[in-house]
């Protein structure tokens, strides 16, 4: 194993994004950048990158040494790359990252499925080249060849775009979305890093947090009373392992502050040890339309090993009482790639998934962060990297087979094998607020510990972030922060042009 990488950049300053680049390929290495490299063969790996620039071009310079000695080495010509809606600088920078990855594919004989891109949101990318009117072959070339995706990642994710369109398409700056979060849980799951807290004996503290929340909500109540809500989510945590009353409580506040019906309005209920009927009832009156129950695995080692106190049959009790109900949508979410999985374990769960018959499927790829348990316990290693692909590619196909379209997907950091999260749908029961939050078109307000507000400015296609306390006591202690963030919005400052972004390609 490379024990550190090296790098020395010159011309440039994406060391950032050269670190996340590297990091995919070689992810427990220490990468270091030096400030000089005249010291060649000091230095076991060492990368080098430089971005020139030439009277009549500007070309990205990338060469790997191995113990002083060139092992690969890449220029590249920046004007050869032809993507419309990038500027000097975003051309530049893409040719560096296309740079190292190039060179460091070739020395490791390695691809990586998302080639060069490192952030979490590649769906993004495909919907502006086709706002640029570009035809869906020559995306597929772009995203294949500037970006080096796998030929299987670039055509989801056009299918995936060219699916959410109608959801984002005309863009209506009157329209909003909420999401509110509950960051109590029965127990800490061992693979989460989300700040969720026990709920068990910390009454008072919850307490404290939804006379807070209901406080920043009402503080909301003029600035978006000549808006559109369009969705609600509520999320966590677990918004369900609050008492009936306690979360009652919240959504009549939110009733009452945004009254009228909603086109879409979740409820996360992931543990199902924190569901029962008269919740539900209560869910179902307030009109609640979808929930999310989230059995992860169906395999009883596996619910027990990361720390879920609950068992298969209160899964299949919990949907069933759903059903009975008749939510309009029922998501259940699973990981691939947890503790002792493999394709037999899959199997198994698919089997479960089939009988019960979700409207939608949410399909994780394990991704191990620094704050949950499993962090330090779980290896990353080749051959759970291998299984997790093949894990992936299984629940592609189980997903195809059984009616589902891919309609949503994300990365995370430290994903196992730097691969995705899909959300899968029946046809037409996509989860919108999903679409929204990922896509970044339409405003949401977050209310709650951690939650962030994004004002989305359509005719800049920019959003600006406003966040919340991460820290629960910070939240609680000093909520009258919160409330005045909350009262700076301007909702008014999106201006009229920003409406109604005409759509430019004719066959959607
Ligand atoms: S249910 Fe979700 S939020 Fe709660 S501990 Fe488990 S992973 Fe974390």
């Amino acid at each position: 194993m490379i024990k550190i990488i090296n790098i020395y950049i010159e011309g440039h300053d994406y060391n950032h994004d050269l670190f996340e680049l590297v990091r995919t390929f070689f992810i427990k290495t220490d990468i270091k950048f030096i400030e000089y490299k005249e010291l060649i063969n000091k230095y076991e790996y060492l990368l080098v990158s430089k971005l020139l620039q030439n009277e009549d071009k500007s070309t990205s310079l990338t060469i790997f040494y191995y113990n002083g000695k060139i092992v690969e080495k890449l220029e590249d010509d920046i004007g050869s790359i032809n993507i419309p809606f990038y500027d000097k600088k975003n051309l530049e920078k893409l040719s560096v990252k296309k740079g190292v990855y190039n060179v460091l594919s070739k020395y490791l004989n390695k691809t990586l499925p998302w080639g060069i891109l490192t952030g979490i949101r590649p769906v993004k990318v495909v919907h502006k080249l086709i706002d640029t009117d570009i035809p869906n072959k020559e995306i597929l070339e772009i995203l294949k060849n500037e970006y080096k995706f796998m030929n299987s990642k670039a055509q989801l994710i056009l299918n995936i775009a060219l699916s959410q369109r109608k959801h984002i398409y005309p863009i209506d700056k009157e329209k909003f979305s909420l999401y509110i979060n509950i960051p109590f849980c029965p127990s800490k799951c061992s693979y989460c890093s989300f700040p969720s807290f026990k709920i068990k004996n910390n009454n008072e503290i919850v307490e404290r947090y939804i006379d807070c929340l209901i406080l920043e909500l009402k503080s909301s109540k003029d600035i978006f009373k000549y808006k559109t809500l369009n969705t609600i989510y509520i999320g966590g945590g677990t918004p369900t392992s609050l008492e009936i009353s306690q979360l009652k409580r919240i959504i009549k506040e939110i009733k009452d502050i945004f009254p009228g019906n909603v086109k879409e309005f979740t409820v996360e209920a992931g543990r199902p040890d924190t569901i029962d009927i008269e919740k539900l009832r209560m869910l179902k009156y307030y009109g609640v339309n979808r929930i999310s129950i989230n059995p992860q695995t169906f395999n009883p080692k596996t619910l027990k090993c990361i720390g879920r106190n609950h068992d298969i049959e209160s899964i299949r009790e919990s949907y069933n009482l759903a059903k009975s109900l008749d939510f309009d949508i029922i998501n259940m979410d699973i990981i691939l790639g947890l503790p002792g999985e493999g394709m037999l374990e899959l199997e198994n769960t698919l089997k479960e998934i089939k009988d019960l018959n979700p409207d939608n499927l949410t399909v994780h790829t394990l991704s191990l962060k620094k704050g949950s348990k499993l962090y330090n316990r779980e290896t990353t290693d080749i051959d759970k990297k291998t299984t997790v692909e093949k894990m992936l590619d299984r629940t592609f196909l189980y997903a195809s087979e059984e009616g589902y379209l891919p309609y949503y997907m994300y990365r995370q950091k430290q994903i196992l094998g730097n691969l995705e999260n899909i959300g899968y749908t029946k046809p037409s029961k996509e989860c919108i607020y999903n679409i929204s939050m990922m896509e970044e078109k339409e405003t949401i307000i977050g209310f709650g510990l951690g939650a962030v507000t994004k004002i989305y400015y359509p005719s800049e296609d920019k959003i600006k972030r406003i966040p919340n306390f991460k820290s629960l006591h910070d939240y609680i202690d000093r909520i009258s922060e919160v409330i005045q963030k909350k009262k700076d919005i301007n909702f008014n400052l999106i201006k009229d042009e920003d409406n109604q972004k005409p759509l430019k390609r004719k066959d959607i």
